[in-house]
C-alpha cells in the first residue's frame, strides 16, 4: 500500500468508527486519524492495520482493536496538559493516540522487548511518550499524582499502588476479570481513598502478568 492508500484507509476506519457510533468525541476522531497505526504493526501486518480488529504483535500479546482504543479514550476524557498513566504499552498505539489527545504520557511495560521498541518507535514518530520496563502493579510514583490512569491488561482489581497514584477525582479505568469474563470499569477515587465505580460493559484483553 502507498502512504496515500494507508492515509485513505485510516480515514475510512474513522468515519466507520463514527458512524457506527463507536466515537462521539471530535477530538477522539481527530487523534485517531492523526496517529499511523501501520507504524505500530509487524511489517507483514501493514495491510490489515486499519481492519477494527486487534492484530498479534509477538510474545502472544496484541495490539487492541481501534473501536476498544476510542471508547477508551473517550471515557478517560483527557484534556490537554493532563499527566496519564498507561500500564501495558505494548506496541505504544495507545499510548500515541492518548499523546495525540494532549496528554503527558507515562507508560509501563512488562516485556523489556516491546518496552524497548515501543520507545524507539514513538521517538521515532516523534510522541512524547515516556516509557519504563517494569511491573505495572507498582505504578510510577516518581511523576504521580496523575490525572488519569488506564490498564490495556485486565487484573482482578485496580493495583493499589496505581489508586493511591491517580488524585481525588481523577479517573481510573481498566478492564477487571472475575475469573469468568471481563468487565471494563471506570472509577473515581475519592478524597477517603474508597473507589466510586462504573462499570462499561464486557471486554476482552490479555491478563496482567506480574504482581
Ligand atoms: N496498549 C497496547 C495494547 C497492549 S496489550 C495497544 O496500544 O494496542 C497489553 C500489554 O500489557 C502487553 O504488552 C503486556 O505485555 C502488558 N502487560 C501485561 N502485564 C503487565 C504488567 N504487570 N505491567 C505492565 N505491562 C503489562
Amino acid at each position: 500500500m502507498t502512504d496515500a492508500d494507508l492515509r485513505e484507509a485510516r480515514e475510512r476506519m474513522v468515519e466507520g468508527l463514527v458512524s457506527g457510533g463507536r466515537i462521539s468525541d471530535e477530538r477522539v476522531a481527530d487523534a485517531l486519524r492523526a496517529v499511523p497505526r501501520h507504524a505500530f504493526v509487524p511489517e507483514g501486518k501493514r495491510d490489515a492495520a486499519y481492519a477494527d480488529r486487534p492484530l498479534p504483535i509477538g510474545d502472544g500479546q496484541t495490539i487492541s482493536a481501534p473501536h476498544m482504543v476510542a471508547v477508551m479514550a473517550e471515557l478517560l476524557d483527557v484534556d490537554a496538559g493532563d499527566r496519564v498513566l498507561e500500564i501495558g504499552t505494548g506496541c505504544g498505539y495507545h499510548a500515541a493516540v492518548t499523546a495525540e489527545l494532549g496528554a503527558e504520557v507515562y507508560s509501563i511495560e512488562f516485556e523489556p522487548r516491546l518496552a524497548r521498541e515501543a520507545r524507539e518507535r514513538l521517538d521515532r514518530l516523534g510522541y512524547d511518550v515516556r516509557v519504563r520496563e517494569g511491573d505495572g502493579h507498582e505504578g510510577w510514583p516518581e511523576h504521580a499524582p496523575y490525572d488519569a490512569a488506564y490498564l490495556t491488561c485486565a487484573a482482578g482489581e485496580f493495583p493499589e499502588a496505581v489508586v493511591e497514584q491517580v488524585r481525588p477525582g481523577g479517573t481510573l479505568l481498566a478492564p477487571l476479570s472475575d475469573g469468568v469474563g471481563q468487565t471494563l470499569v471506570e472509577a473515581t477515587p475519592r478524597a477517603d481513598g474508597s473507589l466510586d465505580r462504573e462499570s462499561h460493559g464486557g471486554v476482552r484483553f490479555v491478563e496482567m502478568r506480574g504482581g
